[in-house]
């Protein structure tokens, strides 16, 4: 995906426009000291165990400008429908955007909704945009990092991972994209897995609060596996992780090794991986546990010029180098 998006669209486009401009493929673009993001939900089936296409539509893009140290204020939503939709289906997905919406703190203040016939639409598509502000706390988590080491930019951001940073990861993985697939294929692990679908600004808050974060990402489509090497790559830096402290639940791994999946593949849609430098990581990760979205957080390994790409340390104690997913393992799960 990311390489279409180099070669095909990118081209085509202007895209050096903003402090954070398009060219940078991050969580959200900034211009003018806004943050501004967007994403479309296509999401199979529309509800699902811990969720449905409307927390999903809010949470996604609540967590994107989040996870580039703004305060998230308002989205857009935009609903294309298929002729004959239940309205008792939509009343129900739009009361769960309104809920999730309070749950961030933001409101959804402008929208759009276009009706296709049968068959063009396949029930219910939805894009939500956002706009952020400068989070209180940005300039204090800046001020500490420039006290651990030098980093010219002013916002955290994929590009800004050092050699050094510890790198948390906020709780289990493999949750939301297990539970779809289980639920849509009726394998039957959904009853122990839920989606992990959630707003995290305000876990993000309390993050931002202690200070030294340099980065931070939300492992959605490509799952952490994609994050990890998305960040070597743009920050030009190996990244080693350690198997035996990756918070992933038993169930996943039950599910995941019967499907023969790799829940570092597999798509989240309430975790962030945080890249703090080392004298803060404790403290960050203190914090992170002290929210309840943060419970099972901990730190999985650390930024290093002495791997090339992301490197596994085994639960037998080899190595793997992690590559990005070539395909998706789940689709349509975001
Ligand atoms: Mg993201």
């Amino acid at each position: 995906m990311i390489e279409f998006i180099r070669e095909f669209v990118l081209k085509e486009l202007d895209h050096d426009f903003g402090e954070v401009p398009l060219a940078a493929l991050d969580d959200a673009a900034i211009v003018e000291g806004i943050a501004f993001t967007t994403d479309s939900y296509t999401v199979r089936p529309l509800f699902f165990p811990g969720g449905d296409i409307g927390s999903l539509a809010v949470a996604g893009t609540v967590n994107d400008l989040s996870v580039m140290g703004a305060k998230p204020l308002a989205l857009s939503c935009a609903m294309i429908i298929q002729e004959g939709f239940p309205g008792e289906d939509l009343h129900k997905i739009l009361r769960s955007m309104n809920g999730t919406s309070k749950k961030a703190g933001v409101r959804i203040v402008t929208g759009d909704t276009k009706v296709v016939e049968k068959g063009a639409a396949d029930g219910l598509f939805i894009n939500t945009s956002g706009i952020g502000k400068r989070s209180d706390y940005l300039d204090h988590n800046i001020k500490e990092v420039r006290g651990a080491r030098k980093y010219p930019w002013n916002w955290p951001n994929d590009s800004a991972v050092g050699p050094g940073d510890v790198l948390i990861v906020s709780g289990s993985i493999g949750n939301h994209g297990v539970a779809l697939l289980s639920f849509r294929e009726g394998y039957g692990f959904e009853t122990a897995i839920k989606s992990d679908a959630a707003p995290l600004n305000y876990m993000i808050e309390q993050a931002l609060k202690v200070g030294g974060i340099t980065a931070m990402k939300d492992p959605t489509r490509g799952g952490v596996a994609n994050l990890l090497n998305e960040w070597a790559d743009k920050s030009k830096v190996g990244i080693r992780i350690r198997e035996e402290e990756l918070p992933i639940d038993e169930a996943v791994i039950s599910a995941c090794e019967m499907l023969g999946i790799d829940p570092l593949e597999v798509g989240n849609e309430g975790k962030a991986v945080i890249s703090v430098v080392p004298d803060m990581a404790e403290t960050v990760l203190k914090a992170v546990k002290s929210c309840s979205e943060g419970k099972k957080a901990k730190i999985i390994g650390e930024a290093t010029s002495d791997v090339k790409g992301v490197m596994m340390e085994t639960h037998t104690g080899g190595k793997r180098i992690v590559e990005p997913p070539i395909g998706d393992p789940v689709p349509r799960i975001c």
